[in-house]
């Protein structure tokens, strides 16, 4: 039996393990607003306020969970996560109140409450949507985790049309048609009468054209009129389009009015395209307008792991660095890369190591020196760059030990455990060893790690360095 007491005691002591093993903002999104509501034998019962974090923490955390909760039960747990709809108000939901604290949650993988096949779907003839890109298979990151909270919001209808248009940009290969038509996936689970319709604007314009010239333009308003979700993917194609855009603007009007939904990508946001009528883009701007951005490296290492689980690959996590570390752009050349690796293995039969993934992914440079040049630094690298200022500045201040020594190659034992202390927070935050190593001197990706394994380490037995830790990441954003 467990008295509240009971169950409170041990689920603040499971807490403080789960808080030394996971990225602390992941920590305190998901982890800590979670209640341990019953305690029967070996049945732990843990509630959380809805299917998005019972389903995040399933995937993300219930290994650390149940190892935290046996140590301090001193017996083998079965771990139970409920949804209890009550906790909703209490905390954090992806609300457009709450969207900007989840944008700066740093890596959070997640899993939305899709079941893993949806259902095919033929309301309009076609829906042109790809069954892989579900919310399941969806991986958040800090990159995406504004848009993902926005998409969900949508799809679970708790948006209130407020975010309509809801218009998604960001650089190819980041994301944008996968978390679009996700929405649409989610949407015919939910109600499969549902009318929706997802397509290229080069479709939508090739339609147009056809029914223009069989002048059955009514036939064409009526099938696009009509639904409940419109997705036009890439609508910057639109611009100089001057019929097409007119024909859309009309569509656009009369979806909004009937209350239906449209969903926009683009590589750019809507007055970045040129070409594109002025009343046009105030309706793009008039919804949400909410960009993807490049993954962090952890995010990265994330992506890999979980694409290579789907192709049954065994990746080690050397490899999976080297990868992480040499395709910084986009998550569709990462898995490029993978195909492209397990295509030669199959081949070959050869195992997959660091040489093998060299040759094959033409990796230039060893991860040691990786700072030194071939690799492509990450496009948010300035940004990353002053946070990693402020990070220092903030230790040098709180360790008392001099900006310029953290930055340098002294190896004083207050100095080094100083610039320690700062790469385990740059990549709390999400910076990547490039990065991190650029930085300090050209430092190589494992001195880095660990340097961060080792102060990780220290955190676990020493309360005052961890509090210390904790002041410093909550004061950078
Ligand atoms: P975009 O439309 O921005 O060019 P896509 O949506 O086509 O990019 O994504 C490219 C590839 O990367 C797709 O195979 C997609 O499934 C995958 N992908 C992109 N973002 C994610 C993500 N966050 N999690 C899992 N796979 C992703
Ligand atoms: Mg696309």
């Amino acid at each position: 039996m467990s008295t509240t007491e009971n169950l409170d005691k041990v689920w603040k002591s499971a807490l403080k393990l789960i808080k030394s093993e996971v990225p602390i903002s992941s920590f305190q999104a998901w982890i800590k607003p979670a209640h341990l509501t019953s305690l029967e034998g070996n049945k732990a019962l843990l509630e959380v306020k809805n299917e998005f974090s019972k389903n995040l923490l399933i995937q993300n955390y219930q290994r650390s969970i149940v190892k935290a909760l046996e140590a301090s039960l001193n017996h083998s747990v079965d771990l139970i996560i409920n949804v209890n709809r009550q906790m909703q108000s209490e905390e954090y939901t992806p609300s457009l109140s709450s969207l900007d604290e989840a944008a700066q949650h740093s890596v959070a993988l997640a899993h939305s409450s899709v079941a893993a096949n949806p259902r095919s779907h033929d309301t309009l003839g076609q829906n042109y949507l790809n069954q892989k890109y579900t919310f399941d298979n969806f991986i958040v990151g800090a990159h995406n985790q504004f848009c993902h909270a926005a998409a969900l919001a949508i799809a679970e209808q708790t948006s209130n049309g407020a975010y309509n248009p809801f218009f998604i940009y960001g650089d190819v290969g980041l994301g944008k048609t996968h978390i679009m038509q996700a929405i649409g996936h989610y949407l015919i689970q939910k109600k499969p009468q549902a009318k929706i319709l997802y397509l290229s604007t080069e479709r939508f314009l090739n339609d147009l054209i056809s029914h223009m010239r069989k002048s059955k333009m009514s036939e064409f308003r009526s099938k696009y009129r009509s639904v409940d979700l419109l997705m036009i993917d890439d609508i910057q194609f639109i611009e100089g389009k001057e019929t097409t855009q007119e024909e859309f603007f009309h569509t656009f009007n009369a979806l909004k009015d009937n209350g239906s939904q449209i969903i926009l990508t683009s590589d750019r946001q809507p007055k970045a395209i040129s070409r594109l009528e002025p009343r046009l883009c105030s309706r793009f701007e008039g919804g949400l307008v909410a960009d993807v951005q490049a993954p962090t490296y952890e995010t990265r290492l994330a992506i890999i792991s979980r694409k290579a689980d789907e192709l049954k690959m065994k990746v080690k996590s050397e490899v999976a660095d080297l990868i992480a570390e040499a395709f910084p752009g986009n998550i569709r050349s990462l898995e490029g890369a993978l195909v492209k690796l397990q295509a030669y293995t199959n081949f070959t039969s050869r195992p997959i190591t660091i040489d093998l993934t060299r040759d094959v992914l033409q990796i230039t440079t060893s991860p040691e020196n990786s700072n030194s040049s071939a690799f492509a630094v990450s496009p948010n690298f300035s940004a990353g760059r002053k946070t990693l200022e402020r990070i220092v500045k903030e230790v040098a201040s709180k360790m008392k030990v001099p900006e310029a020594s953290i930055m340098s190659r002294d190896n004083s034992q207050e100095t080094k455990n100083a610039r320690q202390v700062a790469m385990l927070i740059a990549r709390s935050k999400g910076l990547t060893l490039t990065e991190i190593g650029q930085a300090f001197d050209g430092r190589g990706n494992s001195s880095i790690l660990n340097s961060c394994k080792k102060v990780q380490k220290d955190l676990e037995n020493d309360h005052q360095l961890k509090k210390l830790v904790e002041e410093i990441e909550k004061v950078i954003s």
